[in-house]
Formats: structure tokens, C-alpha cells, sequence
């Protein structure tokens, strides 16, 4: 065990450098005669073969390994070389695994490769591999870094992450000195780093909260940052490091870098685009002319936003080494760099839709609306003559001999991006009117404000410089403009559980209810304020959307149950803390609300069934986003990009019942983690199954045998009673957020009491109506045609009456006096009042009348030709006693007393 004062990054390279044999040096060194140095700029420790007073940082080493003549190579191709190389040297050759992470919950993307193998169980992190080495072609999408892509040159939003892992070294694997070895075999041999520009640095590694970590050597030639070989070596136990009984080697190779570094082009985008860009020359709006943008592209890795300095600062100054003009820089540069970031964020669109994701605004579909903005937005600003779709597609052709299946997806994504345009457009056009009134104000835009621009208007940063560039106004936005507007890559934490009870003294609950228990006799292990904890519980905690079990525990009514780490907590209806039957160590009978639990496990597997429905009719994208099945319905939610339709809901429910009338079987198995992964795939993890080592899979077959659904589910299933589950009917289905729909349904017992409570209100309304139940809709028709006609004639009836009045107002009031002032009672409902003051006023235009009847409804009206003020006369006839309102021609309202 290492000592230190506190698992801190400074005090671990402290640590490590003070025994750098046993934690950097390893055999090639020696071999190779590259000994340990000091930076003199930065302090770095580094291992290189020739005498160097420098580290090759990046911060103080410029790159100089562009080629006046680079060498273009497929990615496919590059690919091949790189595995070649691997498989070669005995690892196993795997194929990448999602980029959207189902398998750790806690992450919205896959971030890393060894993100793959990775597998956390009760807070702890194990490993799931198929074979050991492997290298692994990962895609990882990264977006906190999004305003760099484009602009600095070799930032990305989706990048493999070339994996060659090592595990559970020493019984298995290898550590430093095969890694090294491979390391510099490769990057010398294959890449063609000359030996005397090779660099190995030592740093330290560790996860953000330093559960797991270890030294580390990054490899670096000609300024670049090869690679990162990390040695997981540590593990954070109770604040001390202690050495993992299973050590990992963990080499994520920056495939984008290593082709950019073996190309020589100037910036990375040219070299891993580059036959798509080739094949877009002739259609873009815009030259792709390279001698600007090559001037500029050698200081653009100056334009990093995480680093300090104002944005604009840095590009005036850029300028003016190159000797750009703005004008140039507006008209040649900046719609290259805009190029460059669709391309970019077109593969990582590509990547995520074919893997199950959509934009959204709510978890990680937010990242991904966030980039197809900022890719529309360039669209539109630079009328680039490309469409992201025709980005999309030369994409998935140029991927296919890696990426076969990106070209299936490709009528999703059209469809994605149709939808998302459609809604873009919306928001520009209010867009205009809200950035012009913010930029007149001629404020300073902040942060805060970027993102509540972003979340309530949809509006980008890009969006508003583009708006003020139209406007001649040049706006500093600030630096670091998406920080705000971007999500982290880690999911939010689930809701916090809502009993006020500590149960770290008590031992795990045995749970009876996963034997199908409804009842057993337990013991009392504590009773508190409405809290019962027991020994053994057959009462299902509520978990994965499905609610809790009630029932009864000694006699008392219970109303909830939760799960808190390992003990159930019962909750009581009422104060149960003084019970006498409650005592600690009791004995006491529970019973389980069979009716209830039943209708839980009807709705849970029918909910199973939906999901396997939606992804059949709906299609693979269609994930499970959140469940609830309750006593009287379940619904689920599913990632859709539009809105379901009758028939695609016609279609959802013929499925599952089609299903359920001929037969299904439910079997609860319980797998090892690689196997079910291996034989279901990752929609095992669709719902809320954690991947542990021991999965407890529920699988649906048809009677033949034939896969229905496979899940990882800790829920309660209808397992050998699955004609519980009756019928399925769909009862509503709504979009409840941009990316998402909900299905609610009923099954079994509930479907019973759904088409009871139907058939009683139908029934009544056609026994009221006086009609068969199946004929209510053409009653309906009948009764609205028969109302409106009633309705003309009352109307008709009353402008007659109203007419009538007018004439007896006329010659009662009016006829023979000057005035043009009145104020009349009159006993009829408003309606009628407004009608004859009106045709008063059309007698005599002059007029101003004021009419009030008996319940003190007051009506105003002022003929054309008067000057005077219907809303005045009202108040000042009544005073404080006028509620109501209107406007010079008319008023109406009532006096109170
Ligand atoms: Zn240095
Ligand atoms: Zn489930």
C-alpha cells in the first residue's frame, strides 16, 4: 500500500517519481538507451534516447511533423494497418461496441474504450472481455470541447479510440515492459517516428473521483501527443491506495491523431476526411483554398477556448503573424473551418442515431441537438451547396469496410435530420427578433444567458454573431460560449429515496418475493414511526418502474416499500412505532396484496412486451427511455423522433396481443454477464437491469421457442401464470418531451376493469340519449346538427327582440330630446342589452348609452358619431362600483353593491 497524505494527482507523480524504477523505467529503455530527463520549461519527467532539454509539450514545442507533400490513407486502410500490426503481435482483433453506453448507466456516451469493459456492481468496477489483449476500433463521442471543432484543427465531437488492453495482470496479460516494447515497435516501425524525436513523459492517471489509478507514459514526437499508455495499477480503498489484484493496461490510441501525425497534413480534419473532402470540392458553394487556410492553420491550435484569452485576441493576433486580412479571414477561412465541424459532427450524428440515440432536449440526445444546431447553423450561414444527409451518406460509404452497419441507418438519420431542420427553422425565425433586441441593448452577453438563449429559444451562440454580423455589429461572446449550454458526459443521479430512516446498522433483507412468496412469517428487526424492517419480506420493494407491493403486516395496512442498499423498509399507513405485536424480535405474519401484485406482474411483462413491439414497429432506435406499471395502467416510454401515429399504434398493439394469443413463455434465468451480452446483445440493458456478474435475465419466447424479449430485470414477472396478462390495450400515447413518447396501456385484470368502466359509461350515455351504444356516433352527429339549428333560430329570435327594443327604446328615450347622453334600465340578460343599445346607437349615431338590468349587469355602447368615452361613462356613472372594462366605443361589466 502506498502512503500518502491524501490521493491527489501532485502527491501520486511525487509518489511515483520517487520510485520511477519500479513505476516508469522499463526494459526497451535500457535496451534502447533512452534515459530519464528534466524539463527545463515545464519540470517534467521523460525518458528519450539522445541528450534533450526539452519535453515535447505542446505548450512549449510547436508541431513539426506537417508534410509540404502529405500522404493521404483511407481510414478503413489505416485501420487495417493498425490491426494488422496488433494481431501480428498476438492480441485479438474485436469488434467496437455501442457509442451510446447501455451497460454504464452512469454515462451517456461511451467516452473511452475500456469504457467497454467496464462494468460497475454495487459501486465497484469489474471487467467483461472476450479475449485478452484485444485491440478494439471504439467510436467515443466527447462534447465538451464542441466550440474547438473545426477551428483548432484537431478537436472532434466522435473519434475512435483505437483500444489495445491488457487485464488482470500478472495471472493474465502483460504490463510496462510489453506495452512499451509494442509501443515503440509500432510508432517507430509502422508510424515512422524517428527514434531520436521520440519522448516518453511520466504523469499519473486516475478516474475523476480516484476509485481507480495508476502511473502513466505518454508518448510525444514532433509536438504531438502520440498516445497515453496507462497502468491502472491502484485502487482507492478508504481514502489509501491499494494495488488492484488485477491490474490493467489501458492504451487508447487517438486514431485520428495517429493518421493526422502519419499524414502530415496541417490539421487533423484533412487527413481523416480527406476522400470525402476530395469528393465535396466540386460541390460546396465556397473554394476549399488552402493557402489562407494553411497560413492559419499552423497557429490554430491557439484558438483552444479552454485556454485563457479572449477568442478574438487570439485570431486578431494570428492575423497579424500571417499577414490574413479580415476580409480573408471571413471569406476564406472561417467557411473551411465551418466545413470541417459538419463533417465532424455529420459522422458523430451518423454514429449515434445508428446506435439508438436522437436529439433531444433531456439527457444525451441534448449533446447531440446541441451539435446538429451548430451544423444547421453553418449550413445556412455559409450555403455550403452540401447537405449534412450528403455529408451522412459519403460517411457511411467511406466506413462501411469497418462500419458495415452505419449504411442501414442511414433512412433514420434522413428522417432525424428532416424533423430537427423543420424545428430549426422555427426557432430562427423567432431567433431574429430576440438576438436584434438584445444586441441593441448593446450589453455584454453572458454565459447565464448563452444558455438560457440555448434551452428556452433554441438559439446557438453561432446564431447570435451571425444575426449581429447582419446587423453590422461585431459581439464579443464570451469565451467558452457552449460550457454552459453543453452537458457533462455523466448522467444526473437518480432521485434520492424518501424514507427518513438510517438502516446502515441492519443486515440485508432476505427477499422472499423473487419465490413468488405472498405470504410468511417474519421476524421484527425494527419499528419506528410508520418503518418496519424485517428479516425476510416477501413484499416487493418498489424498483424498475414498478411499484411496491401492499398488503398487510400484523394485521397493519402496508402503503409502500423501499429498498435502501440491501434492507427493505415497509412503510405503515399510520404511526406503528408502539405496536405491541411490532416488538423487536417478534414474530409476524405478512400478507401480500395478491390482486395488486399480480396486476404488477401483468403490467411488467406486458411492458416487456411493448418494448419488443416498439422496436419491431417502431424501429431499433425506438430505446426505453422509463416505465411505471402501476395497479390500473403501465406505461412505457420510448425514444422516438416523431410523434406516433394511429397506425403505428394500431400496429404496437396488434403485435403484443398477436403475441399473447398465441401463446408466450416467460422463464427467469439467471447468466453470466459476458454470456447474456454475448447472446442478446446490449438491448439486454434497455430497461433498469444493472450489468453485474450474475445477471437475473427475463426472456420472452413464443411457444415455438423463437425469441421474443430478452432483458436484465430485477422486476417481478408473470413466469409460468403468463395468462395473467390477458390483453393488452392501449389507452393513450402523448409526446412527453421532444425525443420521447409514452405509451399507456392496460393488461389483465386492469384491461378487465378498463373495458368494465367503458362499457358502464357508454351503455349510460346511450341509455340517456335514448339509442344502441354502437349507434352513439351518428347520435351525436344528429344531436349537433338539431343544436346548431336551435342555436340560428335563438339567435334569429333574439336580434328580432333586440330590434323590437331598440324601437321602443328609440321612441321612449331618444325621440324628440336632445340628448346625447343616456342612462337606461332595462331587465334583460347582457346579450340582449348589447343588442338593442347597438341598434339604438345605429338610430341615432350621437348616442352614448349606458344600460343596467337587475342582476347590476351593466352594458356601454357609443354611437359613431359621438366623442364621448363608453368605458368612462360606465365608471364615472358607478364610480369604484364598476368591475369591468372596455374602451371608447364600448363597455360593459356589472355594479356591485
Ligand atoms: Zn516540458
Ligand atoms: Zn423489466
Amino acid at each position: 500500500m502506498l502512503n500518502l497524505p491524501k490521493l491527489e494527482k501532485n502527491e501520486l507523480r511525487k509518489e511515483f517519481a520517487k520510485d520511477y524504477k519500479s513505476y516508469y523505467s522499463t526494459k526497451l529503455f535500457e535496451e534502447e538507451g533512452f534515459e530519464r530527463r528534466k524539463c527545463k520549461e515545464c519540470g517534467k519527467n521523460f525518458w528519450s534516447a539522445e541528450e534533450r532539454e526539452l519535453c515535447e509539450d505542446p505548450e512549449h514545442t510547436p508541431y513539426t511533423f506537417f508534410k509540404d507533400k502529405p500522404k493521404s490513407v483511407g481510414y478503413v486502410e489505416f485501420w487495417k494497418k493498425f490491426a494488422k500490426f496488433f494481431s501480428d503481435n498476438d492480441h485479438a482483433v474485436i469488434d467496437r461496441y455501442p457509442v451510446v453506453s447501455r451497460w454504464r448507466q452512469d454515462l451517456y456516451f461511451t467516452i473511452a474504450s475500456i469504457q467497454d469493459f467496464q462494468r460497475i456492481e454495487n459501486g465497484a468496477m469489474g471487467f467483461e472481455y472476450s479475449a485478452n489483449p484485444l485491440i478494439v476500433p471504439q467510436i467515443c463521442l466527447r462534447f465538451p470541447d464542441i466550440e474547438n471543432v473545426g477551428i483548432t484543427g484537431r478537436h472532434f465531437t466522435s473519434f475512435m479510440m483505437a483500444g489495445q488492453h491488457a487485464f488482470n495482470y500478472p495471472k493474465e496479460g502483460y504490463w510496462r515492459d510489453r506495452t512499451i516494447e509494442l509501443n515503440y515497435k509500432f510508432l517507430t516501425g509502422m508510424l515512422g517516428v524517428k527514434k531520436e524525436n521520440l519522448v516518453y513523459s511520466e504523469d499519473v492517471w486516475a478516474m475523476g473521483d480516484f476509485s481507480e489509478f495508476g502511473p502513466c507514459l505518454e508518448s510525444f514526437s514532433n509536438g504531438l501527443e502520440l498516445v497515453n499508455s496507462v497502468f491502472t495499477q491502484f485502487e482507492n480503498v478508504n481514502g489509501k491506495a491499494k494495488e488492484l489484484p488485477d491490474m490493467v493496461v489501458d492504451v487508447g490510441w487517438g486514431f485520428e491523431r495517429l493518421m493526422w501525425f502519419y499524414t502530415g497534413f496541417d490539421n487533423a480534419y484533412d487527413a481523416v476526411f480527406h476522400d470525402i473532402i476530395e469528393k465535396s470540392k466540386g460541390k460546396l458553394s465556397f473554394e476549399m483554398e488552402s493557402d489562407h487556410f494553411r497560413k492559419f492553420a499552423k497557429y490554430s491550435s491557439e484558438l483552444d477556448v479552454t485556454e485563457k484569452g479572449s477568442y478574438r485576441d487570439k485570431v486578431r493576433a494570428i492575423l497579424k503573424k500571417t499577414g490574413i486580412t479580415e476580409q480573408e479571414y471571413e471569406r476564406k477561412v472561417k467557411p473551411m473551418q465551418a466545413f470541417y465541424a459538419t463533417l465532424d459532427h455529420s459522422r458523430t450524428l451518423l454514429f449515434a442515431i445508428s446506435d439508438g440515440a436522437l436529439p433531444s432536449n433531456i439527457g444525451g440526445g441534448y449533446n447531440l441537438r446541441v451539435i446538429l444546431r451548430r451544423a444547421l447553423g453553418f449550413m445556412s450561414e455559409y450555403k455550403m451547396g452540401l447537405g449534412l444527409m450528403d455529408m451522412a451518406e459519403m460517411q457511411a460509404k467511406e466506413l462501411k469496410g469497418l462500419y458495415p452497419e452505419l449504411e442501414e441507418h442511414l433512412d433514420i438519420l434522413s428522417k432525424v435530420i428532416d424533423i430537427e431542420s423543420k424545428r430549426y427553422e422555427k426557432t430562427t425565425e423567432n431567433a431574429g427578433r430576440i438576438i436584434n433586441a438584445l444586441i441593441q441593448k448593446r450589453e455584454k452577453i453572458g454565459k447565464e444567458q448563452l444558455r438560457t438563449l440555448y434551452e428556452s429559444n433554441g438559439i446557438t451562440p453561432e446564431l447570435i454573431s451571425t444575426v449581429a454580423a447582419k446587423e453590422g455589429i461585431k459581439l464579443d461572446l464570451p469565451e467558452g460560449a457552449y460550457e454552459d449550454i453543453i452537458k457533462g458526459d455523466f448522467a444526473e443521479k437518480k432521485k434520492a429515496v424518501r424514507v427518513d430512516l438510517s438502516v446502515e446498522n441492519f443486515p440485508k433483507t432476505e427477499p422472499l418475493y423473487y419465490k413468488f412468496a405472498t405470504e410468511s412469517d417474519s421476524k421484527v428487526l425494527h419499528a419506528s414511526k410508520n418503518y418496519i424492517i424485517l428479516d425476510r419480506t416477501p413484499f416487493y420493494p418498489e424498483g424498475g418502474g414498478q411499484e411496491a407491493d401492499h398488503g398487510k403486516i400484523g394485521g397493519h395496512e402496508i402503503i409502500d416499500v423501499q429498498k435502501i442498499g440491501n434492507v427493505i423498509v415497509h412503510i405503515a399507513k399510520g404511526d406503528i412505532g408502539k405496536a405491541s405485536e411490532l416488538k423487536e424480535g417478534k414474530k409476524v405474519k405478512c400478507l401480500v396484496d395478491i390482486d395488486r401484485r399480480n396486476r404488477l406482474m401483468a403490467h411488467h411483462t406486458s411492458t416487456h412486451l411493448m418494448s419488443a413491439a416498439s422496436r419491431s414497429v417502431i424501429g431499433k432506435h425506438a430505446w426505453q427511455e422509463g416505465t411505471r406499471k402501476s395497479y390500473d395502467k403501465a406505461h412505457i416510454d420510448i425514444s422516438h423522433y416523431d410523434k406516433l401515429n394511429e397506425a403505428e399504434i394500431n400496429k404496437l398493439e396488434q403485435f403484443v396481443n398477436g403475441a399473447l394469443l398465441n401463446g408466450i413463455k416467460v422463464s427467469i434465468e439467471e447468466m453470466e454477464r459476458g454470456k447474456a451480452e454475448g447472446e442478446f446483445g446490449f438491448s439486454i440493458y434497455q430497461g433498469h437491469g444493472m450489468p453485474t456478474k450474475t445477471m437475473r435475465m427475463v426472456i420472452i419466447r413464443d411457444r415455438d421457442g423463437k425469441l421474443i424479449d430478452a432483458e436484465a430485470c430485477g422486476g417481478l414477472h408473470v413466469a409460468g401464470k403468463e395468462y395473467a396478462v390477458g390483453m393488452v390495450k392501449i389507452i393513450n400515447t402523448s409526446r412527453i418531451s421532444d425525443g420521447v413518447d409514452r405509451i399507456e396501456f392496460v393488461a389483465g385484470n386492469a384491461a378487465l376493469d378498463y373495458f368494465d368502466r367503458e362499457h358502464t359509461q357508454l351503455s349510460s350515455a346511450a341509455e340517456t340519449l335514448n339509442t344502441d351504444m354502437f349507434k352513439l356516433v351518428e347520435k351525436e352527429a344528429k344531436l349537433k346538427e338539431e343544436n346548431a339549428a336551435l342555436m340560428k333560430r335563438a339567435i334569429e329570435k333574439e336580434e328580432k327582440l333586440a330590434g323590437i327594443m331598440a324601437e321602443e327604446l328609440y321612441s321612449k328615450h331618444v325621440e324628440g330630446s336632445k340628448k346625447t347622453e343616456l342612462s337606461i334600465e332595462i331587465d334583460e340578460p347582457r346579450e340582449t342589452m348589447r343588442r338593442a343599445l347597438s341598434g339604438l346607437t345605429k338610430k341615432n349615431e350621437k348616442l352614448l348609452v349606458l344600460a343596467k338590468n337587475g342582476k347590476g349587469d351593466v352594458v356601454c355602447v357609443r354611437g359613431s358619431a359621438s366623442k364621448k368615452s363608453a368605458l368612462e361613462f360606465a365608471k364615472n356613472t358607478f364610480g369604484a362600483k364598476f368591475r369591468g372594462g372596455g374602451s371608447d366605443s364600448f363597455a360593459e361589466g356589472v355594479v356591485t353593491n
